[in-house]
């Protein structure tokens, strides 16, 4: 599965991202966005009818997200049967720039990071697109408590 998220969507988008999928975010024209999920084969992600209508004419699968709220959004996606399985990093999309995330050696990220994380922790991750690097720092535990929360609203 893979998704293309509105310009309202992208809190969503990121944590879609988070969750493994495959997601772009940032494209402002309908016309465009639509273009772009019939050649890609994504799913079209809308807070917008208009845009969903004009999806369906061509064909292209779309959904109409109904809420503003990040938890409504996720039940909703999760009644459409998108799983929101393992969370970053294994196998997760960059949030900034949907780039694919690798593990790196310690060594590698030398320099890149403040010097008291380089302390603190063994395990990184770098976005192979934008290099932003990532680490299992207080940003990662507030993560991990959104995802058990996240999971808790399955029907
Ligand atoms: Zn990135």
């Amino acid at each position: 599965m893979k998704f293309i998220a509105d310009m309202m969507l992208g809190r969503l988008a990121r944590w879609l991202r988070l969750y493994g999928y495959d997601t772009l975010y940032g494209i402002k024209e309908d016309e465009e966005i639509v273009k772009i999920a019939r050649k890609d084969g994504r799913i079209i992600l809308t807070r917008d009818s208009g845009l969903v209508e004009r999806a369906k004419k061509l064909g292209v699968k779309a959904i109409l997200i109904m809420s503003n709220s990040l938890e409504e959004q996720i039940r909703q996606l999760m009644d459409e049967g998108v799983e929101f399985g393992e969370l970053f990093p294994e196998n997760a999309r960059c949030p900034k720039c949907n780039g694919v995330i690798v593990r790196v050696k310690k060594e590698d990220v030398a320099g890149k990071v403040p010097p008291k994380v380089y302390e603190a922790y063994d395990e990184f991750y770098m976005c192979t697109n934008c290099g932003q690097i990532y680490w299992p720092g207080r940003q990662w535990r507030e993560m991990e408590k959104m995802d058990k929360n996240f999971k808790k609203l399955k029907h």
